[in-house]
């Protein structure tokens, strides 16, 4: 059918994972499409093991217009592209795909998230301090690009495999002064921020942290979410920081900068993050 006839259809929208039943980005999108008037329908597609190529075609062969791609399948997903954002090309990994006639356009969202979640949500300054970022898994590696583009004084990227952090300090260290280090290695460091981006509060643990890691008046973020504090803010808390944040912010940002990029209007985040923060403690 021609797309003449098509201009009240809503424009399809997914995001892909697995497991994806808990994902909380249908809900956010729709709460975006409600804010700005945009006529968009999105949904969440659990993929296979191995199937992300082929799902990813069925939905655009479909008529689907963009994509968003989530655990475990961000770094295949950027295998998958025809051209990449310089902040996906970066961190190896897609979160964001937009449909074009040219090709399939991959960006990574996660890092802008981050930092404007600290920034305008917190009013967290980045710039001249010093930073350390707990795991150099994918989500480390999506939001080191945007931290370092913010000037801290030094970042230290600390992982239970030291290695990895090694590897991820040495193919970020062209954009600022940053480390790799080993947890063990923290002994007598200090912080004045802190970023859990390990999957250790998930399994509901911490990770081997010294007592006076934070500096006085220092702030802890810990990228997962949900209705109670995770184990490392409540660490955080009992080590004296300032102030405590969870990753709701940052999923809730990096979606509307996706959002942004697909419709061309930016929602406002704050009411839609202080929806969901009720319906989590609600649910
Ligand atoms: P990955 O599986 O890619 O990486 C996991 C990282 O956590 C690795 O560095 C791993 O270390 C480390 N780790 C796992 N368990 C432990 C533990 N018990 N103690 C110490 N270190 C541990 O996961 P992601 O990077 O994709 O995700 C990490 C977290 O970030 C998750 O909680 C995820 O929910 C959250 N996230 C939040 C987002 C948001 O928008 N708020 C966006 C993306 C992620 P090792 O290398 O030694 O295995």
């Amino acid at each position: 059918m021609s797309d003449l006839f098509d201009f009240d259809r809503p424009a399809r929208y997914a995001v892909m994972g697995n497991p994806i039943q808990h994902s909380k980005s249908p809900r956010i999108h729709t709460l975006f499409a409600r804010q700005t008037g945009q006529n968009i329908e999105y949904s969440a597609i659990q993929v296979d093991p191995g199937g992300l190529e082929q799902a990813i075609g069925n939905f655009e062969g479909s008529g689907g217009k963009g994509l968003n791609i989530t655990v475990p399948f961000k770094r295949t997903a950027w295998e998958l592209m025809d051209r990449l954002s310089d902040r996906a090309r970066l961190a190896e990994a897609v979160n964001t795909i937009l449909f074009r006639k040219e090709g399939r356009y991959g960006d990574n969202t996660d890092g802008v998230g981050l930092v404007r979640d600290l920034r305008s949500n917190h009013g967290i300054t980045l710039e001249g301090r010093e930073i350390l970022l707990l795991g150099a898994g994918g989500a480390a590696r999506g939001v080191l690009g945007p931290l370092l583009a913010e000037r801290p004084a030094r970042l230290v990227i600390a992982n239970r495999t030291p290695d990895k952090a090694y590897d991820l300090a040495d193919r970020f260290g062209a954009l600022g002064t940053v480390r790799g280090c080993g947890l063990p290695a923290l002994e007598g460091q200090q912080f004045d921020l802190i970023i859990n981006a390990t999957a250790a509060s998930l399994a509901g643990e911490l990770p081997p942290l010294p007592p006076d890691l934070l500096k006085e008046g220092g702030s802890a973020y810990d990228m997962m979410y949900g209705a109670e504090p995770t184990p490392f803010l409540k660490w955080a808390r009992q080590h004296g920081a300032a102030s405590c944040m969870d990753g709701l912010g940052m999923l809730v940002e990096q979606a509307a900068e996706s959002f942004s990029l697909w419709r061309n209007v930016r929602p406002e985040t704050k009411p839609v993050i202080e929806t969901i923060r009720e319906e989590m403690k609600a649910s």
